[in-house]
């Protein structure tokens, strides 16, 4: 059975899939290299791949594009309020977790602080 895959553009983040839909940042679409980059990211999850974040290589021009879109920074927040639903990334979970306790680690056991 093929379930269909609709791709829609939104106004921030870079790319992300939400049930049978792919949600792209709509400035991906001047980008035709990078914009099949991300969907094919994207369609990786769909499929049900397993750390597709982890396993994905640096891509220098996606960094450069995120950086020219600042819009597409919103990608790292691990909840945002999509209408009436709470969309989360535990893969943003686990690594907003992992950043916050080095840095606690840090201030507290390193640097003496508090
Ligand atoms: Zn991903």
């Amino acid at each position: 059975m093929e379930t269909e895959v609709k791709t829609t553009y939104e106004c921030y983040g870079i790319g992300r899939r939400i049930g049978n839909e792919i949600r792209l940042n709509e400035h991906l679409k001047d980008y035709p290299v990078l914009h099949d980059l991300v969907l094919q990211h994207e369609l990786k999850h769909f499929i049900g791949k397993k750390n597709v974040d982890w396993q994905e290589p640096f891509n220098l021009d996606l960094f450069t594009w995120t950086l020219k879109h600042p819009s597409s920074w919103l990608q790292v927040l691990p909840l945002r309020i999509d209408g009436d639903v709470l969309a989360y990334s535990w893969t943003l979970i686990y690594l907003w977790v992992f950043v916050i306790a080095w840095a606690i680690f840090l201030f507290v056991f390193v640097l003496g602080v508090l």
